[in-house]
C-alpha cells in the first residue's frame, strides 16, 4: 500500500573531500544539504531514519583509496548502518510501521527496494538501537570472532582492547560466559572501573598508563591464550610477547593506525612474523559482513536472549540529531565515547 508523502526535507551530510591517511578527519570532510524526500516507486520502500550508528570502519573509507569496501566518493552520501521505519511502501514484505536494520547513511529518509535491508526487526522490539550494536554488526562482530575463531576452552586467558565500546563490552561478556579469565585493555580509569565493575572483566588495564606493558604482563600470569585484535599500535606491542603457544588472535580491528599510517606492515613484520612462526599462532583476519549467510542466524539466536534478559548489559554513548554526527564520529575515533555510539536521529 502506498501512501501519500508529506512535503517533507531530506537532510543528509555528502562527503566534500577525502582525508588523508595519516590525518584526522574534520568537519570540513562533509556538508550537510536538504533536498526533497524521494517518492517510493513499484516494488520500494520509504525508510525514515531513526537511529544512525557511528562506527570507526567509517574512518577508513573517508581515505581517497578503495580497501575492501569502496571509499565514500566526493558528492556521495556518507555511509552508515541506521535502524528505520517504513513510511511508505509498494512492497509486499514490508508494511508502514514495520522497523528495519539498513545502511541508509547519513540521512533523513532513503529509498529501498529491500535487497540492502538486512533484517526486518522484530514487532514491538523494546531497544531498537540495540540493532545497532549488540543485537547489531558489532555484537554479531563479538560473538563470531570468540566462539568461531577464538574457539574458547574453559580457564584459558581472553584479552580485549576498547573492551568498553561496542564489539569489546560484548565480546567481554560472552567470554566471562564461556568461561574465561578475561583481561580488558580501556583508556582511563573510569572505562576500566566499569569494565570491572559492570561488563565483569576480571582485570582491566589502562592502555595510557606508564607502565601498561608491565600492568599487562601482571594481568595476564599465564600469558594470553586469545587476544581480540581490535586496535594495533603499541597494545599489540605489550600482547605480542605474552601470546601463548597456539594462541588464537582474531584481527577484527587496527583502530590505532586508522589516521595515523603504518597499515602498509613494514615496521613490525619481522618480529610478529617470528612470534606467529615460533608460537604456531593462528592469526585470522576477518570482516564481518563474509559472516552473515552462514552465522548471522546462529548468533541471534544465541545473544537476544541473552541481551534482551539482561545476562548480557549494553552501554550506549546516544548522540542527539543527525547535525552532532561529524563530530561523534571524530571523538568516537580518539576515544572519547564510552559505549557504543548511535545518533537519534528521528522520532
Ligand atoms: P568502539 O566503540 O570500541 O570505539 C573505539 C574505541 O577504540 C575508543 O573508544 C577507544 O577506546 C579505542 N581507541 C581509539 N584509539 C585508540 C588507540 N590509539 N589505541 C587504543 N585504543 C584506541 O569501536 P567498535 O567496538 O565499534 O570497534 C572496535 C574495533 O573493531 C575497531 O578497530 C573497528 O574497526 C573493529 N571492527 C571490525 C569489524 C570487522 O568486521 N572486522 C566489525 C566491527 C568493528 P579506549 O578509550 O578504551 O581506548
Amino acid at each position: 500500500m502506498n501512501v501519500p508523502q508529506t512535503a517533507a526535507l531530506n537532510r543528509r551530510f555528502v562527503l566534500t573531500q577525502h582525508t588523508q591517511p595519516d590525518a584526522e578527519p574534520t568537519p570540513a570532510v562533509w556538508k550537510l544539504e536538504t533536498v526533497p524526500v524521494p517518492e517510493a516507486g513499484p516494488g520500494q520502500v520509504l525508510l525514515r531514519t531513526l537511529w544512525l550508528s557511528l562506527d570507526p570502519y567509517m574512518r577508513v573509507r573517508l581515505n581517497d583509496a578503495d580497501t575492501y569496501m569502496p571509499s565514500v566518493k566526493k558528492g556521495e552520501v556518507m555511509v552508515g548502518g541506521t535502524v528505520s521505519r517504513v513510511e511508505a511502501s509498494n512492497h509486499p514484505d514490508y508494511q508502514v510501521g514495520d522497523l528495519v536494520h539498513s545502511y541508509a547513511g547519513w540521512q533523513d529518509y532513503m529509498i529501498s527496494d529491500g535487497s540492502d535491508i538486512i533484517i526486518k526487526l522484530p514487532a514491538g522490539a523494546p531497544h531498537p538501537s540495540w540493532y545497532l550494536g549488540a543485537l547489531g554488526m558489532p555484537g554479531f562482530t563479538a560473538w563470531h570472532a570468540l566462539m568461531n575463531i577464538g574457539k574458547p576452552k574453559a580457564g584459558e586467558t581472553f584479552v580485549v582492547a576498547a573492551a568498553t565500546g561496542a564489539v569489546g563490552q560484548i565480546i567481554g561478556q560472552l567470554a566471562k560466559q564461556a568461561g574465561l579469565r578475561t583481561v580488558g585493555i580501556a583508556g582511563g580509569q573510569k572505562k576500566c572501573d566499569y569494565a570491572t565493575g559492570e561488563l565483569g572483566f576480571d582485570v582491566c588495564v589502562d592502555h595510557r598508563a606508564k607502565d601498561f606493558p608491565a600492568q599487562l604482563k601482571a594481568a595476564c600470569p599465564k600469558g594470553i591464550d586469545i587476544y581480540m585484535e581490535n586496535v594495533g599500535g603499541p597494545v599489540f606491542d605489550a600482547v605480542m610477547p605474552l601470546l601463548k603457544e597456539f594462541a588464537r588472535v582474531p584481527v577484527c580491528g587496527l583502530i590505532s593506525h586508522y589516521s595515523g599510517g603504518g597499515m602498509e606492515g613494514a615496521d613490525r613484520l619481522p618480529g610478529f612474523m617470528a612470534q606467529t612462526l615460533f608460537k604456531r599462532l593462528k592469526v585470522e583476519g576477518f570482516i564481518i559482513f563474509d559472516a552473515y549467510p552462514e552465522h548471522h542466524a546462529n548468533f541471534q539466536q544465541h545473544a537476544r536472549p541473552l541481551v534482551e534478559g539482561g545476562q548480557v548489559k549494553v552501554r550506549e554513548h546516544i548522540i542527539d540529531e543527525l547535525e552532532s554526527a561529524p563530530q561523534g564520529l571524530i571523538d568516537l575515533l580518539k576515544g572519547d565515547n564510552f559505549g557504543k555510539v548511535v545518533v537519534r536521529v528521528g522520532a
